[in-house]
């Protein structure tokens, strides 16, 4: 397939903030995902909560499955549309990497800590990862990524921090949210994937967990038109030892008529608008989206996940205790910077320092560094 105009391609792209010779076989965009996949906050993932906190079992989704999930369904989007997936798999390998230990819990609790002092951001975080805390090259911090790549992973932005990041950037990465345009398909993809990827994911944790009951989820219109549709093709997925294959077979129906869904919404939107180059695409509404009737399921999901697993009295518990871990641990690198590495010890930005510190830490070194400062184990 000739690559569409409206794609993103590597030999347009607007280029890293150190200018680089180009690789001799790679393009831009396999090194941003290779430089990502080579990070350490990448292999961090491994150990950051998505819903359940890190020890809680051994099956459940971590930051890093999860970023995994995203870039396999963004993928198999992105080559039937013609999108360069090169730059999808960067952006989605890289889309998490900001986050704190404990998930959205950890997130709060380290913004409310910041509040006088600019907030914290996942998102912003992810962008600051790959910009400034990575530390691997002789010459700059960070990794040094495409603007394409940049762009994808700041999914959201609020005014002042745009008006920052345009200060130290102008017509940058924040200048997007500032003019209310759209970045690239590939970036509007992902965010799009990464909704589909913890919807389904979060039903099978959700489900495995104990949380909440194969009964409950049949109240889902998406949900039990698929499992009606496995259990009328294979009848024995009703005995409960089945249930298990029943549930994932329900699942993939979902999730395969999510990805053809946004494949046909996305082209018909194309068809109308009619982006001729990938540029064009950022003066469009957004084009990559599901039908109106997927995105009301997708929204029911999601609502009801919320409603039985996220705010599960369960999940709320360890919650508590999470964000008490992390507004202790910032008092107490705040009261002592010294207990930190020397490297952000010495930062003259004191409370972003402890800020990225913590930020940084996965679920179980947050846990172990809590205890060896406040002498408490709290989960
Ligand atoms: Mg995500």
């Amino acid at each position: 397939m000739a690559v569409p105009a409206y794609a993103s391609k590597p030999e347009h792209s607007r280029g890293r903030r150190y200018p680089e010779l180009p690789a001799p076989t790679r393009s831009p965009f396999q090194r941003d995902r290779d430089r990502i996949v080579h990070s350490s906050a990448f292999r961090r993932l491994v150990y950051k909560t998505q819903v359940f906190v890190n020890h809680e079992g051994d099956l459940f989704r971590t930051r890093l499955t999860h970023s995994l999930e995203v870039a396999q369904i963004a993928r198999s989007i992105a080559r039937p549309l013609g999108l360069n997936e090169d730059l999808v798999e960067a952006i989605a390998l890289a889309h998490d990497l900001g986050h704190t230990p404990f998930g959205h819990a950890g997130q709060d609790a380290l913004n409310a800590c910041m509040a006088e002092h600019g907030g914290f951001e996942h998102n912003l975080q992810s962008l600051r990862v790959v910009d400034d805390l990575e530390q691997r090259y002789p010459n700059y911090d960070g990794l040094n990524l495409s603007f394409e790549t940049r762009e994808g992973i700041l999914k959201h932005c609020s005014r002042r921090n745009a008006e920052h990041l345009e200060r130290i950037e102008p017509g940058g990465v924040g200048w997007r949210f500032l003019q209310r345009s759209q970045p690239s398909l590939e970036a509007q993809l992902c965010n799009l994937a990464d909704a589909i990827a913890y919807n389904a994911h979060d039903i099978d944790d959700g489900l495995r967990s104990g949380l909440m009951a194969f009964e409950q989820l049949r109240e889902l219109e998406l949900f039990e038109r698929h499992c009606s549709q496995a259990l009328a093709e294979h009848p024995d997925l009703a005995q409960p030892h089945r249930l298990r294959r029943l549930m994932h077979e329900a699942i993939r129906r979902m999730l395969s008529q999510q990805i053809y869904d946004v494949i046909d919404a996305t082209r018909a939107n194309l068809d109308r608008f009619g982006p001729d180059s990938a540029d064009a695409v950022r003066q469009c509404p957004p084009l990559v989206r599901f039908s109106d009737e997927m995105h009301r399921h997708s929204s029911g999901l999601k609502r009801f996940l919320f409603t039985h697993l996220y705010r599960h009295e369960k999940v709320m518990q360890t919650t508590v205790q999470a964000q008490q871990m992390v507004r202790e641990l910032f008092q107490a690198y705040l009261g002592d910077p010294s207990s930190m590495p020397a490297d952000h010890a010495s930062r003259s930005d004191l409370p972003r320092a402890v800020a990225d510190y913590i930020a940084g830490m996965t679920d179980r070194f947050a846990a172990r560094e809590h205890e060896r400062l406040t002498g408490r184990r709290l989960l």
